[in-house]
This record gives C-alpha cells, structure tokens and sequence, in this order.
C-alpha cells in the first residue's frame, strides 16, 4: 500500500491513493471537524484490515503534523463510531487545561468523545479508537500513548463495551506498521510497535457485584443505618498501627456520621446519594483520609481518593497503601460495590509518584475495596470482603512502575507516554 500525498496534512482535500495488492483505487479524505470523510465510502470496506490501519496511520500522522500545537506533546486520534461515521481531534494547547484539575488536559479523546456526543448524542458509541501520540523523545522517537484515566472512564462511557484500542507510534504516516496484539501493557510494546488492545483490558470495571455475603452484610448495615440502630461509640482515631478492623470501623463511623448530618427528616435518600472515604497510608506508616460526599448539586466534589492523596502530600511521602469504602443505598440495594474511578487513582498514583526521587521507591499502591458494613466485623471476614488490587491490575501503561514520571499537570501529565 502506498500513502501518496499524505503529507499534506490541511483540513480539506488531502487524498491518499491506496494500492492493495489485488486492485488499485483512490480514496479521498478530508477533514470537516470534527468529522473525518471519505469518498467514495464504500472504498473504505475493500481495505485489508492491515491496510485500513495503514491508512488510519496515515491519517493520524498528517493531522497530527498539521495542528499548531508547539509542544513535544501532541496526539491526534480517530474514533469509528458504530453507526459508521469517524470523527477525528487532536489535543490542544497546555493552556486550556483547566484550572480546576490539574489532571484534566484538553486531550484529543475528550475532544472527540465531546464532538461525538455534540453532533450525535449520546447513544451512539465508539467501535474503534485510534490514537498517535505522545510526547517526542530527545532521540525523535513519539512512542504511542494511552488516554490518560480521566478519559480512560470517559471513553469507557462512550463506547461499546468491547471496543477495539489501536495506538501507534508517531510517524510520517508512510512507514509499515508493526502490530502488536500481545502486549499487556504499553511497556511490552517495542519501539516502533502499534499496540492493538481492546477498551476492557485499559479499564477494569469500577463496578463489581457482591458477593451474596457481601450483599447481605451491606444490606443488614443500611437497614441499621436507616433505622439509626446503628451505633458507633468508639472514638475511632487512626494511629499508624491500626489494624485493617480499624481502617474499616473509622471509615463506616465516618460515612455512617456524614450521612446522618445530611440526612433530612423522612427519607435521607435523597439530599445525599452517596458518601466515599479513602484512607491512605503514607512511606512513613501515617494514615491520612478523605471524604466526599454526592448529592444532587455536588457533581463537582473531588473523590475521596483525591481528598486523601491531597493531605497525605503535604507531607511529601508517597502512598502505599489505600482502602476505599462507599456508602450508596441505591447500590447496596442492588448489591454492588463501586471501586475507583481511574482518574482518581491516576490522581494517587502521581502523588506517590511525585517525591519519588527523595523517598524510598515505591514499586506499587495495594488498594482495598471494603464493602459498606456495620463496622464490627473481624478481620478474617473483612479479608473475604475485600477486593484487593494493585497498581499494575488496573494501570496498563506507563503509569506503572514509572520510575522516571516528573511531575504532574501542564502539557502531557510528564511521563511521555500516557496523556
Ligand atoms: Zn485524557
């Protein structure tokens, strides 16, 4: 296959000729933003599948050559949606990032999820994501990135549950791609590679079911909880030698109380919808927490996770260690257990990034998912509760183990390789 003309990357009538080996014909593209067009469409379905990526790499590498963002950080990407149409985007300039959330960037996905939902609503989904990026390396290489977690959930939302992820290396388009459909994570993926994966495998799903006694414990502690038969006497402090029974009591007072002073007379379902504690344990052994809590104007509120992250910074030492406990009475009803959404955890993991060249290395963040309970359970009970992750179970991409992160908000959240 042959990219002529690729190169010119404008907006409107780049054509690129393609050539299979059966049959030669021409296909044009063009970019009316946010859409990308071909012509003749039908074109498009005659591709091998190794040509189409050809094509999209292409594609992926003019655009991407052509937006005027002057920063080593650049990503284009294309998205199929399953009603057949592709929009394309590109991330922009460092400045638009907002001011709220050091973490939230104008990435290229979010601009193409918001194109998406703008012109078609919501229910259409994304099939295929294809990605260029990321950062140019001092060698001139611009391996492929990943969306970072912020729209790693939002494209989780946006697409069907079993869309494809194709991310290659930055290039002028022309050079045959080499497709890994192997790698676990973008580590495994060798210079040059196109990593192939699919949108499961970059999310675990922050929703899990409960175990029938799970359910039944979560069940039992929300009807105390409603009834106000639930006492928590104990002044729950959280000394650096707390034990696991500990954690979870201090965290089920803290919901339980947060809940209550929120609740109106009658029914309290409906002032909060939901109370999160994260407490986390520092390289040091201390213990710090966060809360938040979601009610129908609060959509805004950092995550508990966040909250966490953020006190246990001012003290400069990387996290260890977190344990996570919601109270949601819509979901323990329905007896399930949310876990972190990724972008909160992206959030705690640059935290323990953060001072790492100061503080004994940190290899990984256990993570506990406690479900809500009376706060009185033993610990060998609390440990079949559990759900229990590391970084590297939910983090397929640089962010684990990344020993050379620097930083975190500006242009490209610093690694390189996921933005
Ligand atoms: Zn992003």
């Amino acid at each position: 296959m042959d990219l002529a003309h690729a190169g010119n990357g404008h907006r409107k009538g780049t054509y690129v000729i393609v050539a299979s080996r059966e049959k030669q014909y021409e296909l044009a593209w063009r970019v009316e933003w946010p859409r990308l067009i071909f012509e003749p469409t039908e074109h498009l379905t005659k591709l091998s599948e190794q040509d189409r990526l050809q094509l999209f790499n292409g594609i992926l590498a003019s655009y991407r050559k052509s937006f005027e963002v002057e920063e080593a950080f650049k990503v284009s990407a294309i998205a199929l949606t399953d009603d057949g149409d592709y929009f394309i985007a590109h991330n922009l300039r460092a400045e638009y990032d907002s001011p709220v959330n050091p973490f939230r960037r104008a990435c290229a996905e979010d601009n193409l999820i918001r194109a998406i939902h703008h012109t078609k609503g919501e229910k259409v989904k994304i099939e295929t994501l294809y990605m260029m990026g990321g950062r140019t390396e001092a060698n001139g290489d611009a391996p492929p990135c990943l969306p970072c977690g912020m729209c790693t959930d939002a494209l989780c939302k946006a697409s069907r549950r079993d869309a494809q992820v194709v991310t290659f290396p930055a290039s002028d388009g022309t050079v045959p791609i080499k497709l890994n459909l192997d790698a676990h994570s973008l580590s495994d993926v060798k210079a040059g590679e196109t990593w192939q994966t699919h949108m499961p495998h970059l999310n675990i799903d922050y929703e899990l079911t409960l175990s029938a006694a799970g359910r039944d414990v979560s069940k039992r502690a929300l009807q105390s909880v409603e009834s106000g038969k639930l006492k928590l006497t104990k002044a729950n402090g959280l000394e650096e030698d707390a034990s696991v029974t500990d954690i979870n009591a201090f965290m089920v007072k803290k919901l339980v109380s947060a809940y209550r002073a929120r609740k109106p007379t009658g029914s309290g379902l409906h002032n909060v919808e939901k109370v999160r504690c994260a407490v986390v344990r520092t390289a040091d052994g201390a213990l710090h927490y966060g809360m938040d809590m979601i009610g129908p104007d609060e959509r805004s509120m950092p995550f508990a996770e966040q909250t966490a992250a953020v006190r246990s910074d001012e003290l400069m030492k990387p996290i260890t260690e977190m344990w996570v406990m919601e109270f949601d009475p819509y979901d323990i009803a329905r007896g399930v257990l949310h876990t972190s959404p990724k972008w909160a955890l992206e959030t705690v993991y640059k935290r323990k990034m953060k001072e790492s060249e100061a503080q004994p290395v940190v290899d990984s963040i256990k993570i506990h998912y406690i479900p809500f309970n009376s706060g009185k359970i033993q610990e060998q009970r609390l440990n079949e509760l559990m759900r229990n992750y590391d970084m590297e179970d939910i983090f397929t991409s640089q962010y684990k183990g990344n020993k050379g992160y620097r930083g975190y908000g500006g242009n490209g959240g610093g690694d390189g390789r996921v933005h």
